[in-house]
């Protein structure tokens, strides 16, 4: 893979690790949930709680809303920043939001323990650089149409900024079928488990675009490697501002996290012998 001194194994053979309030990435198993969009502090702050008595260690909730129609909810902005700041008072889970614009930058980062950039956005090489540049740990989700060379040289753009604190996000990408909303590519995780040492992730929401679909996935995921989850969850789905049809409901997030963590467990933590 030409281009790329600093993502791949062979330069950095250790895997990378970070620490993120309570845990460390890379090494703790990271369940990040909460709704797509903050849309009041009634609905960030319930959500949070729950999301956290489940066992998610992150909470996350867009602020500044990638959508493709303008007529659609586009997020409440600064005022859901400083929603998500209470959350993080109140709950004490770190908090996870999307930058789409390299002018916010400054902002979300005065309010966000991790930036995420969006699918959208993979390649705005300006926003990769200013977000690299806060030093902050990014949350980078795979292009819609992005190859893992392509992905990786995004995740570069960060890492070339001296930041080397990079989580890679596969939330699926788009095919021919339209049953799902995209098709969540699993092989890419033990791909990318065997050529970079970066954290990867897997968002089975934005994968599936279903609700039903997300514990499966989630399973799937957590089988094929991953170093952990990103969930949209809502504490009443059927109101849900923006893609409200994969949203969790609290009972379903309860039981799929619960079977998260026991497979995970199942899978890393060593058992005793005979
Ligand atoms: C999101 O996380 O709500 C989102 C818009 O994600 P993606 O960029 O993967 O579509
Ligand atoms: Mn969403």
């Amino acid at each position: 893979m030409d281009g790329l001194k600093l993502t791949l194994k062979q330069h950095h053979t250790q895997q990378t690790c970070f620490s993120v309030g309570d845990i460390t990435i890379g090494r703790d198993f990271t369940l990040i949930a909460g709704p797509c969009s903050i849309e009041s502090e009634k609905q960030a702050l319930s959500t949070a709680f729950m999301v956290k008595e489940a066992g998610a260690n992150i909470f996350r909730g867009g602020a500044f809303k990638p959508r493709t129609s303008p007529y659609s909810f586009q997020g409440l902005g600064e005022q859901a920043l400083k929603i998500l700041n209470l959350v993080r008072q109140e709950t004490g889970l770190p908090v996870v939001t999307e930058i789409m614009d390299p002018r916010h930058v400054g902002l979300v980062a005065e309010f966000a323990d991790i930036l995420q950039i969006g699918t959208r956005n993979m390649q705005n090489f300006p926003l990769l650089r200013e977000a690299g540049q806060t030093g902050k740990p990014i949350l980078l989700k795979r292009g819609v149409y992005a190859t893992l060379q392509e992905w990786l040289s995004s995740a570069e753009y960060i890492l070339s900024e001296g930041n080397p604190h990079v989580i890679l996000c596969e939330r699926g990408i788009r095919t021919f079928e339209p049953y799902t909303r995209n098709t969540l590519d699993l092989s890419a995780i033990p791909a990318l488990k065997e050529i970079t040492h970066l954290p990867v992730i897997a968002d089975p929401s934005h994968g599936t675009g279903r609700a039903s679909l997300v514990p499966s996935m989630s399973l799937a995921a957590v089988a094929a490697g991953a170093d952990g989850l990103i969930m949209e969850v809502h504490y009443k789905p059927e109101e849900a501002a923006s893609d409200k049809d994969q949203a969790l409901s609290p009972a379903l997030f309860r039981q799929s996290a619960r079977d998260i963590l026991d497979l995970y467990r199942y899978l890393h933590i060593p058992k005793k012998g005979p």
